[in-house]
C-alpha cells in the first residue's frame, strides 16, 4: 500500500493566518506584543478556533495556550506541534503563528479523514516566545521544561509590573509553575518562516533544523575621560567612543573570519551602542556595547581572538577605568535528533 500525504486545506489554512493578522496594533503592522489586550484578543480568537476543532483547550501555569487531542493509546505519550502567536514590533503575519495555524490545520485535518490517531497530539501556542517587555523571550517554553525561576519572575516591565503578575494576568499560575513541566512530549513539530533569506535565494521551498545555535550576548563599557572637544589636545584624549568603534570592527573582522574559516556557523554582531554624553562638543567618555554571538559549537577561538583585541585598546586609547566585558544572555546550542 502506498502511503499518500493527508490532504490540508490551504485555503482554510491561510484564512486563519490573515484572520489573526487582523488583530494588529493599527498603527504598527503587524504587531501583537506578548501580555497585551491584543495578544490576549488573538488567544481568545485561537482558542474558539481550537475549541471548534474539537480540542480540549486550556491554559497551563506557564501561560501556554494548549489544544489537546486523545489518541488511542495515551500510553505513547504526546506528539507536540506549535509555535508562537506573539510577535516583535511589525513582527508580519507569518512569524510563529504559521506554525500555530498549521498544527490547527492538521488536526482538522485528521478529523475530516476520519483519522483517530495513535499518540494523543497537542497544539502548543507557547507564551512570550519574542523577548518580552520583561526582558525574557520563550517564557512558557522554560515553563515547559521547568526553567522558569524566581529571579525570571521577578523580572519588571518599565511600568513596574512584575513578570509573575503579568503570567497570572494571562492565565497563568507562577505559584505552580510544577505543573506546567512536561515529561509526556515525545516529539515536537514547528513549522516556521524562515528568517534569512538562504532558502528563499535558492529557491528552495522548506529546510529541516538540525541544530539550533547557541547564543551569547556581551555587555562592554568603555571609561575614558568626558573632555572638550575644542580645548583637549588629541595626545591627551580619553576617547571612549574610539574604544568602541575598534571593537565594532573587530567583532565584524573575527566573525567573518569564523565564518570562512567553518565548518560551523558562527555570526556576531554589535547591535547597541550608546555613548555618554553624546554631545558634538564633548570628546565621548563612556561608551557601552552589546556584543550578540550564536554559535553551532561554542568557540573558544572567537572568545580568545575578541579578548585579545579589547585587551589592545585598553591600552592604545581608554587609559582611565575598564568595564569588563560582562555576559548578559548565554543560551546553550542544541542539536536535534534524529527519529
Ligand atoms: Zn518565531
Amino acid at each position: 500500500m502506498t502511503k499518500t500525504n493527508l490532504p490540508l486545506d490551504a485555503d482554510r489554512l491561510w484564512a486563519d493566518v490573515m484572520a489573526l493578522a487582523e488583530i494588529t496594533d493599527p498603527a504598527r503592522p503587524y504587531t501583537r506584543r506578548s501580555f497585551t489586550p491584543l495578544f490576549l484578543e488573538g488567544r481568545t480568537w485561537l482558542a474558539r478556533r481550537f475549541a471548534d476543532a474539537g480540542l480540549a483547550t486550556r491554559i497551563d501555569t506557564a501561560g501556554n495556550l494548549i489544544g489537546r487531542i486523545e489518541g488511542t493509546n495515551p500510553a505513547l505519550g504526546v506528539i507536540a506541534i506549535g509555535s508562537h502567536s506573539d510577535t516583535v514590533p511589525a513582527g508580519g503575519r507569518f512569524d510563529g503563528i504559521a506554525g500555530v495555524a498549521t498544527g490547527l490545520e492538521i488536526v482538522r485535518a485528521l478529523r475530516d479523514a476520519g483519522i483517530r490517531p495513535r499518540h494523543t497530539i497537542e497544539i502548543i501556542d507557547f507564551l512570550a516566545e519574542e523577548p518580552s517587555e520583561y526582558g525574557l523571550s520563550c517564557v512558557g517554553s522554560r515553563g515547559i521544561t521547568g526553567s522558569l525561576d524566581d529571579k525570571m519572575l521577578d523580572l519588571r516591565e518599565p511600568g513596574g509590573e512584575k513578570l509573575r503578575d503579568a503570567l497570572r494576568r494571562v492565565g497563568g499560575d507562577p505559584d505552580q509553575l510544577d505543573l506546567a513541566k512536561r515529561d509526556d512530549i515525545r516529539a515536537f513539530l514547528e513549522l516556521h518562516i524562515e528568517q534569512g533569506i538562504v532558502l528563499e535565494s535558492q529557491s528552495l521551498d522548506v529546510g529541516v533544523v538540525t541544530s539550533i545555535v547557541g547564543i551569547r550576548r556581551i555587555e562592554i563599557v568603555f571609561q575614558g575621560e568626558a573632555d572638550h572637544a575644542g580645548t583637549t589636545p588629541m595626545s591627551l584624549r580619553h576617547d571612549a567612543l574610539v574604544a568602541a568603534a575598534d571593537t565594532v570592527t573587530s567583532v565584524r573582522r573575527v566573525a567573518e573570519q569564523l565564518a570562512a574559516e567553518g565548518p560551523d556557523y558562527f555570526v556576531a554582531t554589535v547591535g547597541i551602542l550608546n555613548v555618554d554624553p553624546s554631545a558634538s562638543n564633548i570628546v565621548p567618555g563612556r561608551c557601552r556595547l552589546i556584543v550578540g554571538a550564536r554559535a553551532l559549537r561554542s568557540c573558544p577561538m572567537a572568545r580568545r581572538s575578541l579578548a585579545t583585541q579589547i585587551r589592545a585598546q585598553r591600552c592604545d586609547e581608554v587609559r582611565a577605568i575598564w568595564g569588563l566585558p560582562r555576559p548578559i544572555c548565554r543560551a546553550g546550542q542544541v542539536m536535534m535528533q534524529r527519529s
